[in-house]
């Protein structure tokens, strides 16, 4: 193997504690720590660990947890009212509505209604639309995570050819935003690419993020190039990502392994959002 691996836990831990910091800090200067409002409708098994495990890390970093657990019935209009509950609510910075909601509510839907200013997910069409027009706002989780990676392994992303493998609005959209306004020139891929390989080849910085199960193999690497593997499979024989990693850590220069990579970040993202959205209510508290 010649890549160095990206180490995700390592990076993850720096940013929490950073944001451990920045809180300490902030309940200095304000006399309150920041709150995340966490919302979980319904007992799906997976979203209880991923809340569990998001309120845990408010614990570590100081930020005050709100664990909202209305159950799997409940209507759109109680989940409705209980956003307007706590985007009225000053000790709450950051609203979370876990998703996938139940069947019968529209989880978009229900996200819109989110205070932008507490949009910690960055996933309402407002901060998609700050993020579009590059404005400040928050951006979304994941995607700021793969560049806090790419910024841990030093690599050039001025001017670098980047390639991401997916154009979800939750993951391969934003990060190419993301690329462009650090003045990479960014090729997006999909399931319709001509040639993916060829494409995936041109990068110097590549990102996946098609859902897809060791879908990137040697063939899709240049010598030296950056891999970043958002993709997160549970097979039989383990985890695993989109990239076979085997494989593509003989040819690239650096890679982030499943799990251990981007996983870790987007928690470490939700904290340092939180913390974000708290100093701008402060500011925005100063300014009337
Ligand atoms: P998604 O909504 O299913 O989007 C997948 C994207 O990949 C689509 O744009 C699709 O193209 C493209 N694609 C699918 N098959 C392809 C192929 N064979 N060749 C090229 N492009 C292909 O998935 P997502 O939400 O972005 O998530 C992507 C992966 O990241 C998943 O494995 C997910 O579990 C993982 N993930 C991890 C984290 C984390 O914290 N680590 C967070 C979010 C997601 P079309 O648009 O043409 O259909």
């Amino acid at each position: 193997m010649s890549a160095r691996i990206i180490d995700g836990k390592a990076v993850a831990a720096r940013v929490r504690a950073e944001v451990a910091e920045g809180v300490k800090a902030f309940e200095a200067e304000h006399g309150r720590v920041p709150g995340l409002a966490t919302i979980l409708v319904g007992e799906d098994p997976a979203s209880q660990v991923y809340v569990g495990g998001k309120q845990k890390a408010c614990a570590e970093a100081g930020i005050a947890g709100f664990d909202h657990r209305p159950p799997g019935d409940a209507s759109h209009e109680q989940i409705a009212a209980l956003i307007g509950e706590l985007n009225d609510d000053a000790a709450v910075n950051g609203i979370l509505l876990q998703l996938p909601v139940p069947d019968h509510l529209d989880g978009p839907a229900l996200v819109e209604l989110i205070d932008p200013g507490k949009d910690v997910d960055g996933l309402t069409s407002r901060s998609a639309g700050r993020l579009i027009q590059g404005a400040p706002g928050l951006r979304p989780c994941t995607p700021s995570g793969v560049i806090e990676l790419l910024d841990d392994t030093g690599v050039e992303l001025e001017g670098a050819q980047a390639v991401v493998i997916g154009r979800s609005m939750l993951v391969g959209k934003p990060v190419a935003l993301l690329l462009q306004e650090r003045n990479a020139t960014v090729t997006m891929c999909h399931s319709r690419t001509r040639d993916l390989p060829a494409v995936a080849r041109s990068a110097d910085v590549l990102v996946v993020a098609a859902g897809v199960p060791r879908l990137v193999t040697a063939d899709y690497v240049k010598p030296g190039a950056t891999v970043i593997d958002v993709g997160m499979h549970r097979l039989e024989d383990g985890l695993c990502g989109d990239v076979d990693f085997g494989s593509v850590a003989e040819v690239a220069g650096a890679i982030t392994p499943v799990p251990g990579g981007v996983g870790p970040m987007t928690i470490a993202f939700l904290l340092r959002n939180t913390l974000a959205a708290a100093h701008a209510a402060g500011a925005l508290a100063r300014q009337n």
